[in-house]
């Protein structure tokens, strides 16, 4: 995993990464760097680039013994990801750092997913396609709700504007996939069902599903953005998940139900559901024995397998 900076200016209030340790124990570093009082709130307001990283990355590399020192999991991947603590393409500084980071690994035939809520990642389309395989991109799209979205995620792209981006992989033939995440509790059969449907029109090699986990800061700063947009029912809902047994209901229910309607109205579509590790551990009977069988499923994407390993 590798975070081309530190901060995301798009600010999304579900957001956890402020309660990382990536942020959460540098405290004293961001407000001496950034002048930021307190990381979780003042989240969206501060970034801090790492310039200097594809040479960094470059340096690692040149040391690293791959077959003694790089890590691949149980199930033989050895894919990098680009970036799941900031928004890697989230302006022409950060997709700078990006683009070398990128051609270092691909130059190292290590396989990269890159993950962005920012339409600007089309500018690099043909080094994506230099990568021949190597490299599969993809965007998080929670909703085709504009302006519920807008609320949730105040600085970020809209989701149209994310789903032309992804439009414009598949004309280029870029391996590409969806994030449909965090699905909000609102959302009914009817509006995954065509979300589905746009996403099914971009022929992704995977769509990624995930509900909503809003805890702690994150739960409050999603009931007042949502209650501040007038979205009352969504603040409703917020409330009631925030007791964790009809959260876990809600989330199991979404996680059925997005497989479900693939299955019957989209069978290209790949479904590849990241249950919340609290999920998994609170779970009994059925409910337990899916959610083992989703979490031992593993994405059919061939991207990965192109690779050194
Ligand atoms: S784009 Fe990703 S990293 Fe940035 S605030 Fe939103 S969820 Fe967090």
């Amino acid at each position: 995993m590798i975070n081309v900076a530190t901060g995301c200016r798009h600010g999304c209030k579900f957001c956890y990464v402020p309660s990382t340790p990536a942020i959460d124990s540098r405290d004293e570093m961001l407000g001496e760097k950034a002048g930021v009082e307190d990381p979780q709130r003042d989240w969206g307001d501060y970034l801090l680039y790492r310039d200097d990283l594809p040479e960094r990355v470059h340096e690692g590399l040149q040391n690293t013994d791959f077959e003694e020192e790089w890590k691949v999991t149980r199930r033989g991947r050895g894919v990098v990801m680009l970036s799941s603590g900031t928004d890697c393409y989230q302006d022409r500084r950060a997709a700078q750092i990006t683009r070398g980071v990128i051609r270092e690994l691909v130059e190292e035939n290590i396989p990269v997913r890159v993950l962005s809520r920012s339409p600007n990642l089309t500018r690099d389309i043909d080094l994506f396609r230099e990568a021949d395989g190597l490299v599969a991109v993809g965007t998080s799209i929670p909703s085709f709700d504009a302006s519920l979205v807008d609320a949730l995620e105040p600085n970020a792209p809209s989701p149209m504007a994310r789903w032309e981006a992804l439009d414009e992989l598949f004309r280029a033939d870029v391996p590409r996939f969806v994030s449909f995440s965090p699905t909000y509790p609102t959302m009914d059969q009817d509006e995954i069902r065509e979300a589905l449907s746009w996403f099914a029109a971009i022929d992704p090699d995977v769509v990624f599903h995930e509900p909503m986990n809003p805890r702690g800061a994150n739960f409050e700063m999603c009931l007042e953005a949502t209650r501040e947009a007038g979205y009352n029912d969504v603040a409703e809902e917020l409330e009631r998940i925030h007791d964790h047994d009809e959260w876990a209901k809600y989330a199991i229910e979404h996680i059925k139900l997005v497989r479900e309607i693939a299955k019957e109205h989209f069978d290209r579509l790949h479904i590849h559901s990241w249950p919340d590790q609290k999920l998994i551990e609170s779970a009994t009977g059925e409910q337990e024995d899916l959610l083992n069988e989703i979490v031992r499923d593993v994405s059919p994407e061939v991207f990965a397998s192109a690779g050194r390993f």
